[in-house]
């Protein structure tokens, strides 16, 4: 089986590089899209999500902000802003910034308060404590 190399690059560098991937599934805004080998050229704008990569026949669950994929035929390249694999997600941390986000939301008439920072906050973390599910 012909396999498909992912390299998932943030500003702190690349966090997840793995060179035969059978599948590779991503959540962009226009909906979840599968890749494998030989794919057409594309480019895309990803939604906070999941990636999830099929490996030796395993699936391996990462967490990703929003960005954006480049896909080649043999090479999937992610850009986004910070991501992790499920099992090094810290829950704990997830769990506050959620509640800080939700409780930023709810203070509704302070001008002060950047709601569309907020949502995307929690977007992050309800993400984060989704995908540390399949960890
Ligand atoms: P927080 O308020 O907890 O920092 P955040 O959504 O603002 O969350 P990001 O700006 O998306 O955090 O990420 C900053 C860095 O921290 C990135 O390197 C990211 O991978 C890491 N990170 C954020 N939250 C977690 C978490 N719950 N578990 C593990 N790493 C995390």
């Amino acid at each position: 089986m012909s396999t498909i190399a992912l390299d998932v690059v943030t500003p702190n560098g690349s966090v997840f590089n793995e060179e035969d991937c059978e599948i590779i599934i991503l959540q962009t805004k226009q909906g979840e899209i599968g890749v494998m080998a030989g794919h057409v050229p594309t480019v895309a704008a990803l939604k906070i999500g999941s990636l999830r990569a099929k490996i030796d026949g395993q699936f391996e669950y990462f967490a990703v902000t929003d960005g954006f994929v480049e896909i080649r035929p043999e090479k999937v390249s992610v850009l986004v802003q910070a991501g992790e694999f499920a099992e090094d997600i810290d829950t704990e941390r997830a769990k506050q910034a959620k509640e800080r986000a939700e409780s930023l939301l709810q203070q509704e008439r302070d001008e002060k308060i950047d709601r569309y920072r907020a949502e995307l906050a929690l977007r992050r973390a309800i993400n984060r404590l989704d995908v540390s599910k399949h960890s």
